[in-house]
């Protein structure tokens, strides 16, 4: 099948395994830079496996760029994969969806085959049909469901693990109320392992379903955040109480690590996106309120957990470790890090970092007085703590013996015993020797 990507981002980037099924890809981006890095085989982000597939995809002529949205007019199918980021008020802006959706129209029905619209990106309920189905019958001046079809997929993979994702999806959801659009997409994905569980439903529903999924990922965290603020208080480290609490089948071991919250260009929004609409049909979300108030206070916690540590942090020298949102990526997006940083420069101390991906990105956010390290070594050299704020498995073998330091961890990533072993004192959030 021939299938057009618009917005070449995380998710507009992972379609490029579609390749791998035989499928043609043609991606449009509005940033001609970008374009030319895609179509040199290189990708303009950080994902483990990605580029190696770009590359290959890209010599056979598998996989173009292109900002000309002509190029997309033989499509079957065409991927909606633009960002959908909040406004002030935490609800959804869809103005690159609504820009979108009018050029993709412009170039609907030049092909003799029955083309599909799908959305990726995700959008609050009813945004397929209330928001983009008229968009492109309006600018096409065709008519959905008889000349072209209007469907919803929402995108469940992880930064880090996105190629991996993609392909090994735990589910597919195909949201369409038309049999044709139906067929089509189906037959898109027949390639994938046929155990994976398909969910064909409407496009609401599958919108709903990605915030549903996404809300209840975030209360677990902020679930787990909240208890372990209650341990410390008790004297009882939250680790061993998530780790009881995992072993229960009803209850599952993932995503119950305590620590600074969750960050990232999905949760943080979406969240507060469903918090919006919820409001918006007169539903008061109290919980997921709730969700995005822990969330918030986490990075503050781990400023107490260091003044009692420390006192005064004025002068001191802070080194931090980690700066992407999550270890394998370079995707600084909503991080805790970005919190904790500003308020270590605000109290007057003296901030060194390192992050294996996400350096480059990080001196597009913090304006000077800033140490950015070479080597995570050079980073805790010299300081008067550390704190370790993304879970990269590099720094979990950090080389404790020339360091004299307290060790404040955001994130449960070092072993504590290691740590105290080595002579050095060892804070965390919900560590319950504080
Ligand atoms: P992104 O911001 O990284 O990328 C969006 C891309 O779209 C950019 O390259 C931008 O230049 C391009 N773009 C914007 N308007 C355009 C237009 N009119 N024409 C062509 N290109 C255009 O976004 P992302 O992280 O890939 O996320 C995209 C959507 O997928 C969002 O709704 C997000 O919530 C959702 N999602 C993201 C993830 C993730 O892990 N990042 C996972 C699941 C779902």
């Amino acid at each position: 099948m021939k299938v057009a990507v618009i917005g070449s981002g995380y998710v507009g980037l992972t379609l490029v395994c579609l390749a791998k099924f035989g499928h043609k890809i043609t991606i449009v981006d509005k940033i001609q830079s970008r374009v030319d890095i895609i179509n040199n085989g290189i990708s303009p982000i950080y994902e483990p496996g990605l580029e190696e597939i770009l590359k290959e995809n890209v010599k056979t002529g598998m996989v173009k760029a292109t900002i000309d949205y002509t190029e997309i007019e033989d499509s079957d199918v065409v991927f909606v994969c633009v960002g959908t980021p909040s406004k002030e008020d935490g609800s959804i802006d869809l103005s690159q969806i609504e820009t979108a959706s009018r050029q993709i129209g412009q170039h609907l029905g030049k092909s003799k085959n029955y083309q599909v619209v799908v959305v990726k990106s995700t959008v609050v309920p009813k945004t397929t049909i209330k928001t983009v189905l008229p968009i492109l019958e309006e600018s096409s001046g065709l008519k959905a469901g008889v000349d072209f079809g209007v469907a919803m997929t929402p995108e469940f993979l992880r930064e880090g693990s996105g190629v991996y994702d993609f392909i090994n999806p735990d589910k597919i959801v195909i949201g369409t109320s038309d049999k044709k659009s139906l067929s089509i997409l189906s037959q898109l994905y027949e390639s994938f392992d046929s155990k994976i569980p398909r969910i064909y439903t409407d496009q609401t529903t599958a919108e709903m379903i990605k915030y549903a999924q996404n809300s209840m990922l975030a209360s677990r965290i902020s679930f787990m955040n909240e208890i372990a603020n209650i341990c410390e208080k008790f004297n009882v480290d939250v680790s061993e109480v998530a780790y009881a609490i995992g072993l229960d089948s009803r209850i599952g071991p993932k995503f119950l690590n305590a620590g600074i919250g969750f960050g990232g260009s999905c949760f943080p929004k979406d969240v507060k996106a469903l918090i919006a609409a919820s409001k918006s049909v007169g539903v008061k979300p109290n919980l997921l309120e709730s969700i995005i108030s822990v969330n918030e206070n986490q990075p503050h916690r781990l400023i107490e957990i260091a003044k009692r540590t420390l006192g005064d942090l004025k002068n001191k020298k802070i080194a931090v470790l980690g700066l992407a949102f999550k270890s394998d990526t370079d995707d600084m997006r909503e991080s805790r890090a970005i919190p904790v940083i500003e308020t270590l420069l605000k109290e007057g101390s003296i901030v060194s970092v390192y992050d294996p991906k996400a350096m480059e990105n990080a001196k597009k956010i913090f304006e000077g007085n800033i140490l950015y390290s070479a080597s995570k070594e050079d980073c805790v050299k010299n300081v008067d703590a550390c704190m370790v704020l993304t879970e990269w498995k590099e720094f979990r073998d950090l080389e404790l013996s020339s360091m004299k330091c307290p060790v404040i961890e955001g994130r449960r990533v070092m072993d504590p015993n290691k740590v105290i072993e080595a002579g050095l004192n060892y804070k965390s959030i919900g560590w319950k020797y504080n």
